[in-house]
């Protein structure tokens, strides 16, 4: 299953996506996810009726970030080749921040570059979506369970990054945490498996800058699952991005930036210099 969030006549709906024609349509309404309480203020617990709706390409859609966690949990120095780059230690455990869920931004959105900031990075990456309470997963899956049980999908995200501010307040949370710094998206698919290597790449102005293999992650999906659920109950929903690969670099205003993992399409936005 695939699906997206998008806006129709001022209504937000949930769709599933699939393929017609070589490209992305969305086909029919799905429910909402228990988690986007938005939608159900909006909606009550009913998915707005069929007539409402007729199929879109993708391309034709006011989309909406696919998710709406309670928190967003990222990982830091997760390729070995990123940490070299840095000028930083493979780490021994994973190195874990928040970015707050305001800073969530549609596929096709606009970056704000802070003036606040002189050098903007991208982070391309991999995330992935909880499927439900996760608490000490280590003790909690019953004989038999996967750990995969504990995933709804997989998305695209660019964990964008004020790199100067990430030196200076020697924590993260203004570096990683302005409003528009974790675009996300086109949509959640549960037909990946990155556990077993997906191919994730960035290009900066149509030009490939980040080429990588989750088969190259240092902690993997269940390690940073057990890791994460040690420490904070994962609710359904909650968004975790699983570190970038080597080739981060800075950005101008003007810049688009393409992330893109086969079976999950193009995350796409554009860069502009904030003028508020
Ligand atoms: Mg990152």
């Amino acid at each position: 299953m695939r699906y997206s969030r998008f806006r129709l006549n001022n209504t937000t709906l949930y769709g599933a996506v699939e393929d017609r024609n070589n490209e992305p349509w969305i086909t029919h309404l799905i429910d909402a996810p228990e988690e986007d309480l938005a939608f159900r203020l909006e909606h009550g617990s009913r998915t707005p009726s069929a007539p409402l709706f007729a199929p879109l390409p993708l391309r034709e859609a006011e989309l909406l970030p696919p998710v709406t966690p309670s928190k967003i949990i990222c990982v830091g120095r997760n390729y070995r080749d990123h940490a070299k780059e840095l000028g930083n230690e493979v780490p021994a455990e994973p190195l874990l921040f928040f970015k707050p869920p305001s800073s969530l931004l549609a596929p096709g959105g606009v970056v704000r570059m802070p003036r606040v900031a002189e050098r903007i990075d991208f982070e391309g990456e991999l995330a992935f979506i909880l499927a439900r309470r996760v608490h000490k997963l280590h003790a909690g899956l019953h004989p038999g369970e996967d750990w995969r049980s504990c995933i709804r999908g997989y998305l695209l995200a660019n964990d964008v990054t004020a790199r100067d501010l990430q030196k200076k307040d020697g924590q993260w949370t203004r570096a990683k945490g302005f409003d528009t710094f974790c675009p996300v998206g086109p949509w959640v698919s549960d037909e990946i498996d990155p556990h077993v290597g997906v191919t994730l790449e960035t290009r900066v102005n149509g030009e490939v800058r980040q080429h990588g293999s989750t088969s190259d992650f240092i902690f993997s999906i269940p390690h940073l699952l057990i890791y994460i659920s040690a420490v904070i109950t994962l609710e359904p929903g909650d968004l975790i991005l699983t570190g970038t690969p080597s080739g981060v670099g800075p950005l101008q205003p003007g810049d688009r930036v393409e992330v893109s993992v086969p079976g999950l399409g193009v995350l796409s936005n554009t860069f502009a210099a904030e003028v508020d």
